[in-house]
């Protein structure tokens, strides 16, 4: 928002309407990652976006790197989405009954990665939620292999150690989770190969599916390592288990696939949601034919939704996925690229020891971790203090970071330089803050 960035004016109204709120919902959020848990303070609440711009309801301006968590890959409010929602909306909201836009949009998502068939949801919870069920019943198997720090939504099953989330509220497990459900969830360290060799050598045959994330991003950025992916696609294979891509997050963002553009190994079943609703509720699973068709009504596992597919969601995920063109790919890499490389320099001018993890356009940053994080376990040895600081500093110099240490950040293609300026601007004095925390 040319020369007008500010926070400084405070945040009154925020914290009236966070008072509000808290009387009215638990914790006074609709999801627990948008509190500010792990950074402390109140959280802001915004009234509009434009481009890479929010803005809150005091009227501060924020070059905002969350995104909506992923989904606002071409930026806020961008007129093309727009404009396509309003024509939706103008027909009549919902109709209970098939719609052709849900065949335009399971199309689009067919042409860009390895699915023969798709089923469209509304949240990527529901959608790993149902993969897993369809990967029972196809294999009449009970078991779940998952990956500590991998999450997959707020599935019973997949909420033994869940990352970002979970972790921000250090949540071992959720109450209310059965201990019938989390014995049936194996749990095991990410990127050891070992592990998972043993894991299929001891109860292979019992094993329904591993579902893991296809680039892990909510404990930070935890990259596969080289084979890792390829050896779970082949014990998979071997033990007739399915491999469920979850690519909630990375699907459609970081290539106009997701991470299976990068390494190119296809799951029995993948997992979308975030970039292919363009910002409204919209997800989907996918996979080969024959275990696709295993779904109610044309199979036996059941599965359904009042409001799936929805007009407006399908026109929205559907205008964002058409407007993804190599260009606006690029271009997210290239903003990416420069975040990355401003917020290193800062880091490492102001003396913060700092651990950059990049995936494609996707990167985090651990405060205070000098090696390689390669699993969780690694993950959580960052300082979530000095994370904080950086972040609310940030904040005050007008830039919207994740809160909470656990997170990717995300630009988007309206990233444009005066917005990359503003993060430039800011980062010294949140670095200054980092290291202030670290040295006490
Ligand atoms: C966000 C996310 C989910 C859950 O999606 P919701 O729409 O929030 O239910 C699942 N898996 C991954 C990898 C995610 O990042």
């Amino acid at each position: 928002m040319p020369g007008t960035l500010s926070s400084s004016g405070g945040r009154p109204r925020s914290a009236e309407l966070f008072a509000r709120a808290s009387t009215l919902m638990p914790g006074g959020v609709n999801s627990p990652v948008r509190a500010f848990g792990s950074v402390g303070g109140d959280p802001v609440f915004m009234a509009s976006g434009r481009g890479p711009y929010l803005t809150d309801v005091d009227g501060n301006h924020y070059v905002d790197l969350v995104c909506s968590w992923g989904p606002m890959i071409l930026g806020h409010a961008h007129p093309g989405v727009i404009e396509a929602v309003q024509a939706a909306a103008s027909r009549g909201t919902s109709f209970g009954t098939v719609t052709e836009g849900e065949a335009v949009l399971a199309a689009e998502i067919i042409d860009r990665t390895p699915a023969e068939r798709v089923r469209l949801v509304n949240s990527g919870t529901e959608a790993t939620m149902t993969a897993i069920r369809l990967a029972r019943g196809h294999t009449g198997r009970r078991l779940v292999v998952k990956f500590a720090g991998c999450y997959h939504g707020h599935v019973d099953a997949l909420l033994a150690a869940a990352g970002s989330g979970v972790a921000t509220f250090g949540l071992p497990d959720s109450p209310g989770v059965t201990g019938a459900a989390a014995a049936e969830t194996v749990v095991l360290p990410y990127n050891d190969q070992e592990a998972v060799r043993q894991a299929f050598a001891e109860r292979g045959q019992e094993i329904a599916c591993v579902i893991t994330e296809a680039c892990p991003a909510n404990m930070g950025i935890v990259p596969p390592a080289a084979g890792f992916n390829e050896l779970l696609a082949a014990l998979c294979g071997e033990y007739g288990a399915l491999l469920i891509m979850d690519e909630v997050l990375t699907g459609f963002r970081v290539t106009r696939s997701g991470w299976y553009g990068h390494e190119g190994i296809a799951g029995d079943l993948m997992t979308f949601g975030k970039v292919m609703g363009g910002g409204l509720p919209a997800a989907a699973f996918g996979g080969r034919a024959e275990i696709m068709d295993r779904l109610a009504p044309s199979g036996p596992v059941y599965q359904a939704g009042t409001l799936s597919g929805n007009p407006l969601a399908t026109a929205a995920g559907t205008a964002t996925l058409r407007a993804c063109t190599p260009e606006v790919y690029a271009r997210v890499d290239e903003a990416a690229a420069t975040v990355a490389k401003l917020a290193s320099d800062a880091l490492a001018t102001a003396g913060v020891p700092f651990r950059l993890q990049q995936a494609g356009s996707l990167f985090s940053f651990f405060l205070g971790v000098g090696g390689p994080v390669r699993d969780f376990g690694a993950a959580r040895s960052q300082s979530t203090a000095a994370y904080a600081a950086f972040f609310h500093a940030m904040l005050d110099g007008g830039v919207y970071l994740p809160p909470s240490g656990y997170e990717a950040w995300f630009l988007s293609a309206a990233h444009d330089d005066e917005a990359l300026g503003q993060i430039a601007d800011a980062l010294p004095a949140a670095a200054a803050a980092a290291a202030a925390v670290l040295e006490n």
